[in-house]
């Protein structure tokens, strides 16, 4: 059998080397290294697949949220709305432009923020919305926008797990997400469903002026050069980056199909096991898959892990400790806050391998292993 990762972006590269290759050598060549032509070709090209009018590339997911953020012109103490359950990033930059983050239960079955959560959390301080599209799957967009259009707040899609996924609306519609809200962001980092061989992030925006106002941010809070009408910071994406995901960009309908697969398969394994939980599909939204992540019912997960482990099946908790209980966020006093759906599910999710090289070999083997140890 092949090995077994929780993704295999080793083999992924081998099956387009020639193209990615010659993509990194033709930038060598260029010696364009930074804002060269394949930056703009890149931002162009995944505008269009995204169906959305301005692509802003930047350094990493991160600072594609911290810009996003510092492009709203929110004051210090302004609050906004965020699940606890995600990863740090999400939250962090929030407390990190002193602004004030409010965190809020998720739907268990989604993983994504309850838009009925956020319509309890909201004071006269209120200014944003941040919802997660957790391991691939869409929050529920509509509802959130609804929310968001009642009390006029801006909506900041995390969308660095779920690049590639369909919202779809109940008039028939859809759109991608991260095109949804005001300002989409997203992360190429290796591992993500379209990685780069290094960090890159990007926002994405259908408002002009935002449009112009992030490409300003992150550059230095400039639009002509050495000119700095605001304070800004300096978040690029590199040329080799960019030829490469540019590359990678034609094949990401495939690898969230090839993703969709190996998930059909274990769904298919669990689905006769009380004591898993697979991953809901709700009916607003695809799911693509970045992590295949169930909830063990009634299991000791430690021991059921470290079983896992011993048999070679990689695993990991996405995510142990919910933001709210991050140290980092002690200064908001937030630590005896109550979510009983976000501890419930950090005491109970795991996710198993999944990515675009699954065999089913590979795909057996696991769920034989999972099976055999419950
Ligand atoms: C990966 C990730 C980020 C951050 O992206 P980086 O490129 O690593 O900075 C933000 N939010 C979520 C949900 C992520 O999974």
């Amino acid at each position: 059998m092949r090995p077994l990762y929780m993704v295999d972006t080793h083999s992924q590269y081998h099956r387009i080397k020639h193209q990615v290759d010659k993509a990194v050598l033709d930038v060598m060549e260029s010696t364009a290294f930074i804002n060269g032509r394949p930056v703009k070709e890149f931002s162009d090209h995944l505008a269009a697949y995204l169906g959305v009018k301005h692509v802003i590339p930047c350094a990493n997911g991160t600072d594609a949220l911290q810009i996003a953020l510092m492009a709203l012109g929110l004051q210090p103490g302004d609050e906004v709305i965020t699940p606890s359950f995600t990863y740090i990033a999400t939250t962090e930059v929030i407390a990190l432009l002193k602004l004030t983050p409010v965190f809020v239960e998720v739907d268990p079955r989604t993983f994504c923020i309850d838009p009925a959560a956020i319509e309890k959390a909201i004071t006269p301080k209120t200014k944003a919305i941040v919802p997660v599209h957790l391991y691939g799957q869409s929050a529920n967009m509509e509802a959130i926008l609804k929310v968001a259009e009642e009390h006029r707040l801006y909506v900041v899609e995390d969308n660095a797990q779920a690049i590639g996924c369909n919202f779809h609306f109940s008039d028939g519609t859809s759109k991608k997400t991260g095109t949804i809200g005001h300002i989409g962001c997203t992360s190429f980092y290796p591992s993500k469903n379209l990685g780069a061989f290094g960090d890159g992030g990007a926002m994405c925006t259908n408002d002009d002026a935002l449009a112009e106002k992030l490409k300003m941010i992150a550059n230095h809070g400039q639009k002509e050069r050495y000119y700095h009408e605001m304070v800004g910071c300096n978040s690029r994406l590199d040329s080799i980056q960019a030829a490469i995901l540019d590359v990678k960009l034609n094949h990401l309908d495939a690898y969230c199909t090839a993703r969709q697969e190996a998930a059909a398969y274990y769904d298919r394994a669990f689905a006769n096991t009380a004591s898993v939980i697979t991953p809901h599909k709700a009916d607003y939204s695809d799911h693509v898959y970045h992590q295949y992540t169930i909830a063990l019912e009634g299991v000791n997960r430690d021991a059921f892990k470290a079983r896992l482990d011993k048999t070679g099946v990689p695993s990991m908790i996405y995510y142990p400790v919910p933001a709210h209980k991050q140290k980092m966020f002690e200064q908001f006093g937030v630590g005896q806050l109550e979510l009983p759906l976000t501890s419930w599910l950090t005491e109970r999710v795991i996710s198993l391998p999944i990515h675009t090289e699954m065999d089913e070999e590979q795909l057996q083997f696991i769920t034989d292993t999972v099976l055999s140890i419950l």
